[in-house]
């Protein structure tokens, strides 16, 4: 039986990840400041442990004979976490320690193959700011100019894992996720991201008031059902390419319609509210023409449907919480 530590497997995609690597039937070993919030985990063993600590590392390194390592822990969060500033030194002193630990482990036990997410933030700010047609093919990361210290984290060690593979000789995959979304994702608290905060404001509204929407809601995003994010996350580990490769949707949408097809789903009567707030760039979307080469995959669920399960999953967590 094969054995997959996975890191950040108490949080949003490192559960669901765990679960589907339980299904194949992986032993898994989850890692993580905490339990998954929402759900149980799958994991054989789950330990609470911060990666940050290079004591922590050495002993779990020492502890497991691994196949395969997938490296989801980072200190991160929405647009409201990312994007007001106050949090940046955090973010990459936090998630620049862990990758930096979990690098010279890998190396050091020779993991046969390591996962690590990067994101769609590491994409430059002057190829997004047109809603209408945002790039964000994998080679224009360079020249770098990301909007925020959380992207150049994400560019910072994708370069130390390649760097790694090229002169350790370590087989390391790197995805570049985009807004990831779906039953089990953070919907309160100062975390949450753009899918779930809106399906908790229109659950939260009562009909004939309006909600509140962050910036003129004309900017653009691609949202990606998690279970397509998982799937692609398989295949790329699977596979024999090596470079950063998108994972998202190429089903774009501006902010103030994916309210209107929130709104839609809830059969509510709700007006938009667009006020000042922090929202990143412009416009982005997944340009899938690699993965598609590189893996003979992309992914094609629809967000409305995705959607649809994701408003009645955080609908069902307010009523709980109530
Ligand atoms: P998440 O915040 O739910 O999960 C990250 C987990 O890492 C959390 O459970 C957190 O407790 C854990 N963690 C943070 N610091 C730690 C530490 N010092 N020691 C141990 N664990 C620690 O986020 P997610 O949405 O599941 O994202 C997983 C990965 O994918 C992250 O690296 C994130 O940057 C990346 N990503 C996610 C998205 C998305 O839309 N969700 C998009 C792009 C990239």
């Amino acid at each position: 039986m094969e054995t997959a530590i996975v890191l950040g497997a108490g949080g949003f995609i490192g559960n669901h990840l765990t679960a589907r690597l339980k299904q194949e039937g992986y032993r898994v070993i989850g890692v993580d400041l905490k339990y998954p919030e929402f759900a149980p985990t799958a994991a054989d063993e789950f330990l609470i442990g911060d990666l940050r600590k290079q004591e922590f590392c050495s002993d779990l390194f020492a502890r497991y004979r691994v196949d395969e390592i997938y490296q989801l822990a980072a200190d991160m969060g929405g647009a409201g976490y990312i994007f007001t500033g106050e949090n940046d030194a955090m973010v990459m002193h936090n998630s620049a320690q862990i990758n930096l630990n979990i690098a010279g482990l890998a190396v050091q036990h020779r993991v046969p193959k390591l996962f690590f997410s990067s994101s769609a933030c590491v994409y430059p700010t002057f190829n997004q700011e047109n809603p209408e047609s945002p790039f964000c093919e994998e080679k224009s990361a360079y020249p770098a100019l990301p909007d925020s210290e959380y992207g150049w984290e994400k560019l910072f060690s994708e370069r130390l894992y390649l760097t790694f593979a090229r002169i350790h000789k370590i087989q390391v995959r790197i995805a570049r996720y985009h807004n990831i979304y779906g039953p089990g994702n953070p919907w309160k608290g100062g975390r949450e991201k753009a899918p779930a905060a809106l399906c908790r404001k229109v659950a939260e509204a009562t009909g004939g008031s309006s909600i509140e929407v962050w910036g003129d809601g004309l900017q653009t995003r691609s949202f990606l059902y998690i279970d397509e994010c998982i799937e692609g996350t398989r295949r790329l580990m699977q596979s024999n390419f090596t470079s950063p490769v998108n994972i998202g949707s190429e089903e774009m949408i501006s902010i103030n319609n994916l309210v209107k097809m929130i709104i839609e789903i809830s059969g509510k009567q709700i007006s938009i509210n667009n006020i000042d707030g922090p929202t990143g760039v412009r416009g982005r979307n997944s340009d899938n023409r690699l993965i598609q080469q590189a893996l003979l995959w992309q992914p094609n669920y629809a967000l409305s449907k995705g959607m649809e399960t994701t408003y009645s999953w955080v609908e069902s967590q307010i009523k709980k919480t109530a």
